[in-house]
């Protein structure tokens, strides 16, 4: 069993196969903001990154206010995972299958720098919210372990998410474990001093391995052969 009292996953990429319809609306609407870019463009650049901060970046590059590109954004995402739920990473049912039933097996929750909003929506979608109900009583957003830093204001890189999620759920930091698939998470993981898992795909294991990941895997089969 993986030595943690808290497993931390990140959503995008790590639990839900959400990354390539935000990437395409994305690409799609900074082109139309009037800077051409491609779908791969907006995953070298954006990935893993704040909105808010990606708006401010756009708005100096084109020298111009981008008013309602958020909004825009978002409610076009919120319509695609409507009509065509993500997926879950595959491997991701069968890793929670076995956490829920493995003896002493660390507890889990969510931690995403999306809003809990789009978090619900994609959780939802790749029928797996309901793998983080929790006691509401203990001040879990809605019912579910599950963490925004829209609740915290501060995004990864920063820390403050994985501190946060860590410090409600009751685990000292250097007995979590954070699932990553992004460099920003796995800086704000170490920044954090937890350890973390990285989960290669869109961003190349090197990458990883240069933020500081503890360990890179090529997919999640490689962390339940680990929790086994
Ligand atoms: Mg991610």
């Amino acid at each position: 069993m993986l030595d943690c009292s808290l497993i931390i996953f990140d959503c995008d990429g790590v639990l839900v196969d959400t990354e390539p319809t935000p990437h395409a609306l994305l690409a799609a609407c900074v082109t139309e903001a009037g800077l051409p870019m491609s779908v791969q463009d907006s995953v070298n650049t954006f990935k893993g990154r704040d909105l808010n901060e990606i708006v401010a970046e756009l708005e100096s590059r084109l020298a111009q206010p981008l008013p309602g590109f958020l909004e825009n954004f978002r409610s076009r995402m919120f319509e695609a995972f409507e009509t065509n739920p993500p997926p879950p990473v595959p491997g991701a049912l069968e890793l929670l299958d076995h956490l829920d039933t493995a003896p002493a097996a660390p507890r889990r929750c969510v931690a995403s720098n999306g809003p809990v909003k789009k978090m619900l929506a994609s959780l939802t979608g790749a029928k797996m919210l309901h793998r983080f109900a929790c006691d509401v009583t203990q001040g879990h957003m809605d019912g579910h372990a599950i963490f925004s830093a829209y609740d915290v204001g501060v995004w990864k890189p920063e820390p403050d998410l994985f501190l946060h999620a860590a410090r409600t759920m009751g685990s000292e930091p250097d007995r979590c474990l954070v699932i990553e698939d992004s460099a920003s998470g796995v800086v704000a993981a170490r920044r954090a001093g937890m350890r973390v898992i990285a989960l290669a795909g869109l961003t190349p294991a090197a990458t990883l391995q240069d933020a500081g990941a503890t360990r890179v895997i090529a997919s999640l089969d490689e962390l339940h052969a680990l929790a086994r």
